[in-house]
């Protein structure tokens, strides 16, 4: 594998130059060092549910069963339900964390206080609390009640969040599939019961309940987690930054945010801010702060923090012998990082009490003194910055205008500029008249299998020519942010003539000065509830079901198993879900053709793998072409 096969981020191949040339092993050394990857485990035919294993199941010939006589399908389905389920874990684990500081900051236990509101009051309305002559803090406290009691004994009653908040016809499909799901903790505990030895192989049965765990990730995980972090942080406003490694500042002392979770990250936000002084009294500048993944996805948007890369440019970031300090929280953060910081001066802080790396310093983070530990880490950083070795910085000089912050709100507030009393509309009237043809989600990751950020920048160009609008979240975001495509440039260079034009007419009237970015950033990978929320808004509005829209979603460079937990809901809501490469189920053809043929007459998506950025465009050109001609548009 050759450098230029590693990435087509220019900041990135710079990195990967100088880590060879420093003798620090990275990501793609150790994929190197993996070939050839398993055929049993590529195929998902490799069972280890029991100490009589692993099996392993040929699909060419023999053994066609596990020795308890579980067979391919079986074992495939299972393996996809545990990882869906995986998945779809961290979310709700995520979001109980947020109900839970909402909670404490209602009770006026943390340094968290209610920045929405109005967001607040909706929300609870939604789940039919009266919040009629109750202030913040009393409602707050009732609303993480009501969320609460969803994750206790159900009774065998639906998960309430999600009544509250998925459109009624797609709980009518899923009532009729048999898979709406009742509390999280409990679907989640059931999914690893029955994918264990000697439980479940009928393969149908396995994959209901994967598209059932595909609903809890999104209505107790990323929807949840995305509401109540907005109540308590605030809900993202466009907000203009850059994007890419050049955001490091060689005179400044560089703190780098990385994960999932904004608790942390936001504090280390305001005291980077507030020990400006120390900072210079150290010798620095001052502080930059720069953000890695979702957790620099989720400050991006609030606070217009610079993201310095996406997931596999974590390594990266230490190799420019400019990052002081590396915080990290949970998800998606390689356990090498102490390794190549020790060939710098970069320290590594873990904070999370199920996130903890050898080799990396561990600062426990907790709400109540949320201050004191983000003080703590920022002065670490200051202090690192002291012990640089000038001789290894090398920051590439890499970065693009990129602007993030598009909430929902944000995008209806910025339409209602052209119709205030039905914001919608012009949106609605630009797609029916073809001048935008449909919309996409592009999100997920990236991973060591692709050439880094080259089939999303692909699709994502190819897909704006032909008029489509394109919201994006997680690491997809990050490399359209690198790439120069969120930015008013990009909607002259890269959206074709009909989605442009509007572009520059909602810019304008919004005062933008210019075109909105033909690229809409909305946020972390939590954030795609907000992608399900603009959907379901648009639906609404014209009367029809999410799977008849003209949208779809896509992860091409998808790696974690979240993304196949968001994918799964994705194709729960009806989207056809493009991803560039299949999960590991080839080795079940049944399981395969459910994946990606007959879910589609049963919720109305499904999944559809394509490597190739230009053919896979072409494909959801065609669907969205024909959602269109359905709609008589
Ligand atoms: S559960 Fe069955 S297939 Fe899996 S390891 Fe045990 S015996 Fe083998
Ligand atoms: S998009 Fe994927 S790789 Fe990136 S932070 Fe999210 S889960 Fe991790």
């Amino acid at each position: 594998m050759n450098n230029r096969e590693k990435s087509i981020d220019p900041a990135s191949l710079k990195m990967i130059a100088k880590a060879y040339s420093e003798n620090v092993e990275i990501c793609w050394d150790r994929y190197e060092a993996q070939q050839p990857q398993c055929g049993f485990g590529e195929l998902g035919t490799c069972c280890r549910n029991c100490l009589q294993g692993p099996c392993r199941i040929n699909p060419f010939g023999e053994p066609k069963t596990g020795i308890c006589g579980a067979s391919a399908d079986t074992i495939v389905a299972r393996n996809l339900l545990r990882s869906v389920t995986g998945g779809a874990a961290t979310h709700v684990d995520h979001a109980f964390e947020a109900v839970e500081i909402l909670q404490m900051a209602a009770e006026g236990s943390v340094p968290y206080d209610i920045k929405d509101e109005v967001k607040l009051y909706a929300i609870a309305a939604q789940l039919g609390i009266d919040g009629d002559g109750k202030d913040k803090y009393a409602l707050a406290k009732e609303l993480t009640q009501v969320i609460f009691a969803d994750f206790g004994p159900s009774g065998g009653e639906t998960m309430k969040y999600l009544l509250a908040m998925a459109p009624a016809e797609r709980v009518e499909a899923w009532r009729s599939l048999g898979i709406l799901p009742k509390s999280p903790d409990q679907e989640i505990r059931r999914s690893l019961h029955e994918s264990t030895m000697g439980v479940d192989a009928d393969p149908v049965n396995l994959l209901l309940n994967t598209a059932k765990m595909g609903l809890v990730d999104c209505y107790s995980g990323l929807k949840l987690g995305t509401d109540i972090q907005d109540i308590v942080f605030g809900t993202p406003a466009p907000v203009k930054s850059e994007a890419n490694l050049g955001v490091l500042e060689r005179d400044k002392v560089n703190i780098v945010v990385h994960g999932h979770v904004p608790f942390l990250s936001e504090k280390i936000v305001e005291w980077a801010r507030r020990l400006e002084p120390e900072a210079i009294a150290a010798g620095a500048a001052g502080i930059q702060l720069a953000g890695l993944c979702c957790t620099g996805n989720e400050v991006l948007m609030r606070q217009g923090v610079a993201p310095a890369g996406n997931y596999l440019s974590q390594e990266l970031a230490l190799i420019s012998g400019a990052t002081d300090l590396i915080v990290v929280d949970v998800q998606c953060i390689m356990p090498s990082l102490p390794q190549v910081a020790s060939c710098y001066h970069t320290r590594v802080v873990t904070t999370h009490a199920i996130g903890k790396i050898p080799g990396a310093e561990h600062i426990p983070f907790e709400p109540e003194t949320a201050d004191e530990d983000a003080a703590r880490i920022v002065r670490m950083g200051i202090e690192a910055f002291a012990r640089r070795d000038k001789a290894k910085i090398d920051i590439p000089s890499d970065k693009s205008e990129i602007w993030g912050g598009f909430s929902v709100e944000a995008i209806v507030g910025a339409l209602a500029t052209l119709d205030a009393d039905n914001p919608l509309k012009p949106l609605v009237d630009n797609i029916a008249a073809g001048n935008i043809l449909g919309a996409v989600g592009i999100v997920g990751c990236n991973n060591t299998r692709f050439t880094q950020d080259k089939v999303i920048v692909g699709l994502a160009k190819e897909l704006l020519r032909q008029n489509v609008l394109l919201v994006v979240t997680g690491c997809a975001a990050h490399a359209l942010g690198k790439a120069g495509l969120m930015n008013p440039d990009g909607a002259k260079k890269y959206a074709g003539h009909g989605l442009s034009a509007v572009l520059t007419a909602v810019g304008e009237a919004a005062g933008l000065g210019g075109p909105l970015p033909p690229v809409l950033h909305m946020g972390s990978c939590v954030d795609n509830a907000r992608i399900g929320d603009l959907l379901a808004a648009l639906a609404d509005y014209l009367g029809v079901a999410i799977k008849d829209l003209p949208a779809a979603a896509s992860a091409p460079e998808l790696n974690h198993e979240k993304a196949l937990s968001i994918g799964t809901w994705a194709v729960d809501l009806g989207l056809l879900t493009h991803i560039g490469m299949a999960p590991n189920v080839l080795g079940s053809p049944l399981v395969t053709k459910v994946l990606t043929e007959d879910l589609e007459s049963l919720v109305g998506g499904k999944f559809y793998v394509e490597p190739d950025p230009v053919q896979a465009a072409e494909v959801i050109v065609s669907h969205i072409k024909a959602k269109r001609a359905a709609l008589g548009i």
